[in-house]
């Protein structure tokens, strides 16, 4: 995950952290290095240009240099100002106190919606959170419901499907009332995606969430697809308030600029990281770790 990225971090930070002083040259030199590492890992340059800033003005500011051991502060400036970029404190699901808790899954096609769903159903079962629904919402993507049928059946979870002639708002309103009608937990509710971010895609998504009522609405979006994937969290942010991302394919090469933007361009945490085609490959998204990851 974020190989080349981690790499080109830890030599800079290795560089710096051997040095027994440091000069106000040296923390810029270092800084030049970073915002390279970061921008060639597709991370906005806006985002890029605030991190350094912030970074170069807590080392040059908290009296750094001169001081013992510079290098060591400096990399855990840079360990907490990276945390910071993406959302500092894991932030979390909320849980409906009537049940069902309701969360809605949005995103465009293919960026791992209908994986995500069952993964998190078995996530949340995981959890202790003892009946979990999944409702087949995607009428559109050929064989989405099918995928859901076998996904969240090996997940644990009851799939409520109604085939791909239904109406996916009427199919959602339905999920809904029979979640509760079965005493659910918790329902999660697979939307269809599109190739693109289009005005039919947000009037249905925007129906569905009307008549679910959701507790939380994610959005899934492909770390694969790098600076996209935070353009479509923008796109998305404008006309459905969504509470947090899901982060899929962090696996691969995926080179870390959207899980590194997404907070800081949308406002939005990521709460999930998906990391493998398989249904245990997923897992909450912990900022203060994933800088533990990305810095060796
Ligand atoms: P949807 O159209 O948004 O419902 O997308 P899918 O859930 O069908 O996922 C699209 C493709 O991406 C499928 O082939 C999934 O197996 C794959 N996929 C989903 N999540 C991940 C992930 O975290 N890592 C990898 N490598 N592949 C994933």
């Amino acid at each position: 995950m974020f190989d080349s990225l981690a790499e080109k971090l830890q030599a800079t930070l290795s560089d710096v952290r051997s040095r027994g002083t440091l000069t106000e040259d040296d923390v810029n030199a270092a800084m030049r290095e970073i915002r390279l590492a970061l921008l060639e890992a597709d991370v906005n340059f806006k985002v890029v240009k605030r991190f350094t800033n912030a970074v170069k003005e807590r080392a040059l500011g908290s009296d750094v240099i001169g001081q013992l051991n510079p290098g060591q502060q400096v990399v855990k400036i840079v360990n907490d100002e990276l945390a910071e970029l993406m959302g500092g404190e894991s932030a979390e699901l909320r849980f409906s106190s009537s049940p069902p808790t309701v969360i809605l899954m949005a995103g465009l096609q293919g960026s791992g919606k209908t994986t995500a769903t069952a993964k998190l159903a078995r996530l949340l079962r995981e959890q202790n959170r003892s009946s979990v629904a999944v409702a087949a919402c995607d009428v559109y993507r050929p064989a989405a419901v099918e995928q859901l049928i076998t996904v969240g059946a090996r997940a644990g979870a009851d799939v409520y499907e109604r085939g791909t002639d239904a109406d996916p708002v009427e199919i959602a309103k339905w999920a809904r009332e029979r979640a509760e009608r079965e005493g659910k937990d918790v329902l999660i509710v697979d939307t269809a995606g599109r190739l693109h971010v289009d005005e039919n895609l947000m009037k249905e998504l925007a129906e569905i969430k009307r008549v679910t009522n959701p507790t939380n609405v994610l959005l899934v979006v492909d770390a694969m697809t790098g600076q996209d994937a935070v353009n479509v969290a923008e796109q998305f942010a404008e006309v459905v308030q969504f509470d947090g991302v899901v982060m899929s394919k962090l696996d691969g090469d995926a080179r870390g600029g959207a899980a590194l933007s997404v907070k800081s361009v949308t406002g939005k945490p990521i709460l999930f990281a998906s990391t493998g085609e398989k249904l245990d490959q997923f897992e909450r998204f912990h900022p203060d770790r994933m800088a533990q990851r990305i810095l060796g």
